[in-house]
């Protein structure tokens, strides 16, 4: 069973008198593969992925979790739960430095208190932060430094799906090569589906399956290689 699906889904900003901006959107999303979703600016990507997050309800058809409608399940129980985000602009709380950052989503996924440190400290060491940086405020941290806590945070709660929008748009092209490693990493060696809107030819090519919106709807685009299958084995670069 697929893990994330797309039942005929539908959407149309409230009070405008456009037309839907997602219209009949039919797509499964797998565990252990790494999606990208390209298309123009104000063609709906992160639309698509707000109501892949929970956080927009469809006009129209069905989101389901393993099967499941999403509304079902309920929203806050899924985004809580099945699904983690990551953005462009990072949404890290100022105030707090990286460690009390990741410890805070742990929080809020129910992991007991004495274990949230611990596993803080491993998930920001597993994504290059040393110690010190781990105890900085996070504006003192650099950009590619603050969307690696936006990865270890959005790990923090085990979330098989990882929903990312333009997560490389603000980086130097070396950190984004490296936030792209990292995103790739969950889905083949950690098992999440990986899902990542994003502009950047580098993204798309170190998918698995590259989404295009074509008309209001989602396609794959045509395979780039023999061999690099929609499936969790697949994608392998040489
Ligand atoms: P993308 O992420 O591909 O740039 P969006 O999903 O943000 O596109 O937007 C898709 C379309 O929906 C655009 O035409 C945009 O103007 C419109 N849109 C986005 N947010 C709103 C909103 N809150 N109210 C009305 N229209 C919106
Ligand atoms: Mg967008």
């Amino acid at each position: 069973m697929s893990l994330l699906t797309f039942d005929s889904v539908s959407y149309k900003y409230a009070g405008s008198n456009t037309p839907e901006v997602l219209q009949n959107v039919n797509i499964s999303f797998e565990k252990g593969v790494f999606y990208s979703i390209i298309g123009p600016s104000g063609s709906g990507k992160t639309t698509a992925l707000s109501l892949a997050g929970g956080l927009d309800i469809p006009t129209g058809g069905v989101v389901r979790f393993e099967g499941r409608d999403i509304r079902e399940i309920g929203y806050t129980e899924y985004r809580r739960r099945h699904v983690a985000l990551v953005f462009q602009s990072y949404n890290l709380i100022p105030y707090l430095n990286a460690e009390e950052n990741v410890c805070l989503s742990m929080e809020i996924g129910g992991t007991y208190p004495h274990e949230r440190k611990e596993r803080a400290r491993q998930l920001l060491a597993s994504v290059g932060l040393n110690e010190a940086d781990i105890h900085r405020p996070v504006p003192r941290l650099s950009g590619g430094q603050q969307q690696r806590v936006a990865v270890a945070r959005a790990l923090a709660g085990d979330a098989p799906v990882i929903l990312a929008d333009e997560p490389t748009g603000n980086l130097d092209s070396e950190s984004a090569t490296e936030i792209v490693a990292m995103l790739r990493s969950l889905a083949h060696e950690a098992g999440r589906c990986v899902v990542v809107v994003s502009h950047s030819a580098e993204v798309a090519k170190a998918s698995d399956v590259v989404l295009r919106f074509h008309h209001h709807t989602l396609e794959p685009l045509e395979r780039k290689a023999p061999g690099r299958g929609n499936g969790p084995a697949g994608g392998e670069a040489p």
